[in-house]
């Protein structure tokens, strides 16, 4: 398609900005200017001149104002680009807060105006492979997990004390999963989709409780695996990961001890590991280091190569997350 064209010829990496709504009226909001070109300029609330201003460029900017069906629209080309065959990875960054669930889910509870990209996906994906089935028939089944201190953990086994640890297999086994062992549904509609997800926030709440607050300081991956096959009998195989990221915000050294700097230098490891294996991509290095954590090298087969990557940049407009933002951003920048 004119798309996959026009991707190729840009590369296959984009990244998107978000910025969240302001919780209070009463603070300074730090977004100066906000760009038709992608262009976003923030301000720093100590250096209220032009010396605080900083200009980034992205390939979208989303405002306060806009609508997960805005924000879907411009991820649903890439969305249908699984249906032709295309691994992609769709990423939600940012500190805690920011509204990386927002995009992704939804809020608890959303109706489905509100819903995120999780189900508008699938339900996209749904509606294609209806319309397509007079020439291809399609089979879709998900997975999904969490990465809570470099282990990956199953949120759709029917055992929600399990504890197990899986493995990721880091070449492509004959079924395609880099995950052989996580529990795996064949879906058939939105409500299957819906369902599973809800069980899977369940696994995932069970146990932030006990671990205090696991889901921010925890990497969730929706996996959706898509088998087509044509009246000639040909395949293809080709997967979406949806993934909620961990809270990027450092925490500051002195003051957590134990258990929270254990999950801090965790998640500050693996963000830094897939800002660099997206930099190397980016730059069309010849090596890549999947290896360096256990996200990107369970993601190995859907970076890189002719896969599409979609960044979510989120910030928070608040004068007291300008130090956040200006990281998030740079980080972003990193990307693309
Ligand atoms: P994160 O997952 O990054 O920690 P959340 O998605 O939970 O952040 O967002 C924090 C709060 O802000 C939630 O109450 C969420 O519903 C709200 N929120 C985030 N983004 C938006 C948005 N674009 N529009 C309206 N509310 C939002
Ligand atoms: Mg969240």
């Amino acid at each position: 398609s004119l798309y996959n064209m026009v991707q190729d010829l840009k590369g296959n990496i984009r990244v998107y900005c978000r910025i969240r709504p302001p919780f209070r009226s009463d603070t300074k909001n730090v977004i100066d200017f906000i760009g038709e070109d992608g262009s976003l300029v923030v301000l720093d609330p100590l250096k209220p001149n032009k010396d605080g201003k900083k200009l980034f460029q992205f390939n979208r900017i989303f405002g306060p104002t806009a609508t997960q069906e805005e924000v879907f629209a411009d991820t649903q080309p890439l969305i249908r680009s699984v249906m032709d065959g295309y691994n992609v990875c769709i990423f939600a960054y940012g500190q805690t807060g920011s509204g990386k669930t927002h995009t992704m889910c939804g809020p608890t509870g959303a109706s489905r105006k509100e819903m995120g990209i999780n189900y508008l996906a699938l339900n996209d994906l749904f509606d294609l492979s209806n319309r397509r089935k007079d020439v291809l028939k399609y089979e879709i089944f998900v997975q999904m997990v969490e990465i809570y201190n470099e282990q990956v953990r199953d949120l759709l086994t029917g055992d929600s004390a399990s504890t197990s640890k899986l493995e990721i297999r880091s070449c492509t086994s004959e079924n395609g999963l880099s995950l052989p062992d996580a529990t795996i549904h064949s879906v058939k509609s939105t409500a299957d989709v819906l369902n599973l997800m809800r069980s899977g926030q369940v696994n995932r709440a069970v146990s932030s409780t006990a671990l205090n607050n696991q889901s921010s300081r925890s990497h969730s991956i929706l996996t959706v695996h898509v088998h087509g096959k044509d009246v000639n009998g040909g395949t293809t195989r080709s997967c979406l990961h949806l993934v909620d990221l961990a809270g990027s915000e450092r925490v500051d050294k002195s003051e957590v001890t134990g258990e929270g700097l254990k999950e801090a230098q965790y998640i500050n490891k693996s963000l830094s590991c897939l800002g660099d294996v997206i930099t190397a991509l980016s730059q069309k290095n010849s090596y890549i280091p999947y290896r360096n954590s256990k996200l990107t090298l369970l993601l190995q087969n859907s970076l890189g190569g002719n896969a599409k990557t979609l960044m979510f940049a989120h910030v928070s407009p608040e004068s007291d997350s300008f130090g956040e933002t200006v990281s998030t951003l740079k980080f972003a920048q990193r990307a693309s």
